[in-house]
């Protein structure tokens, strides 16, 4: 079976970082990319917020640069899905969906964070033509114009904030009749008077010839006073939590109550030694590329002293 020193799944910032330390330190790695290579910034537009791009960088760009990047210092990146990993004991075994089996002496696991969705058809249809899931990535577009945040958690009442201060209003559509966000980002929200907050609303679909153009929207369902009713906007925000993703860990490393991989306080380490995690998939609050970036390269100086003292 072939064997590496470092497995590294996921292909996002942090996965990438990681494989770029762990290369250039001379440690035989092997990068899988996953389904979605590069992660969830090639779904998004213009990044301004990654330091080094004065002019900002497409989402798709930038990954690109940081796999060449990798590939350049020696980093071995391949396509393909880990499906399962056995952790009970070293050297670890990774099976890919081929059937393929890898071992590895460390894993760090960058597998992200994926964006919760209604599940709504009118979603696909309008991806990236109005429907999204970032409101720091997608807000700029929605200069003056009308949106809807979905969510009415500390996410969503961020987003909303967010955008209020670009778009020209902002309806934040909440299913229930009270917002679960804390008191004090409710308290930001509800000072802002081009913010409405719709309670007790669902959302039915999405209309609009050319992108999204409008919202169809239920109150008080299957109640008396059920009322459906439209709303016109340009853009429509996704905040209703996010998913790490972790399902192939299949329960063999210790998650929070949100589902996000535990990490040792001053380290990337998690709760079965030798394996380490980075990114998204361990951080609840950031959620940021240049966060990913930087546990990436924690991971990794942390696979090198894990190395070292074996
Ligand atoms: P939350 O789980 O806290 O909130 C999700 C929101 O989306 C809730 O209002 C929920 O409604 C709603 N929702 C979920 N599913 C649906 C659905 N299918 N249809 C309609 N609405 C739905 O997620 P967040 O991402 O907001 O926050 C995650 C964690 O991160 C929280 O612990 C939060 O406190 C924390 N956080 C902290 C921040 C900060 O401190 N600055 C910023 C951002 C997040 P309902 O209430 O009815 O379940």
């Amino acid at each position: 079976m072939e064997k590496v020193q470092c497995l590294i799944i996921g292909s996002g910032p942090a996965g990438y970082t990681a494989a770029i330390y762990t290369a250039r330190a001379n440690v035989k790695n092997v990068l899988f990319e996953g389904l979605q290579p590069g992660g969830q910034l090639t779904t998004t537009t213009t990044i301004e917020n990654f330091p080094g791009f004065p002019t900002g960088v497409e989402g798709y760009d930038l990954m690109a640069k940081m796999r060449e990047q990798a590939v350049n210092v020696g980093a071995d990146v391949r396509g393909g899905f880990v499906q399962s990993v056995d952790l009970s004991k070293r050297p670890f075994v990774a099976t890919l969906d081929g059937g393929e089996t890898i071992e590895a002496d460390t894993v760090i696991v960058a597998t992200g964070a994926s964006a919760k969705y209604l599940g709504l058809d009118d979603e696909k249809k309008y991806a990236g033509q109005g429907v999204s899931a970032c409101a720091t990535c997608d807000g700029f577009f929605y200069r003056k114009k009308v949106v809807a945040v979905v969510g009415g958690g500390d996410t969503a009442c961020e987003e909303a904030h967010y955008l209020s201060n670009l778009a020209s209003k902002v309806y934040m559509i909440v299913r229930k009749d009270y917002l679960r966000a804390s008191a004090a980002m409710q308290q930001r929200v509800k000072e802002k008077e081009n913010i409405e907050i719709l309670f007790n609303t669902n959302t039915l679909g999405l209309f609009g010839e050319n992108g999204v153009e409008g919202a169809h929207l239920i109150k008080y369902k299957g109640t008396e006073k059920e009322e459906k009713f439209d709303i016109a906007i340009d853009g429509f925000f996704l905040a209703i939590g996010h998913q790490p993703n972790t399902a192939f860990l299949n329960g063999q490393l210790a998650l929070d109550e949100q589902g996000y991989i535990v990490t040792d306080k001053l380290t990337t380490a998690t709760s079965v030694e030798g394996v380490f995690a980075a990114g998204d998939v361990a951080d609840p609050r950031y959620r940021q590329a240049v966060a990913a970036a930087g546990t990436g390269c924690r991971a990794a100086l942390d696979v090198e002293k894990f190395l070292a003292a074996q």
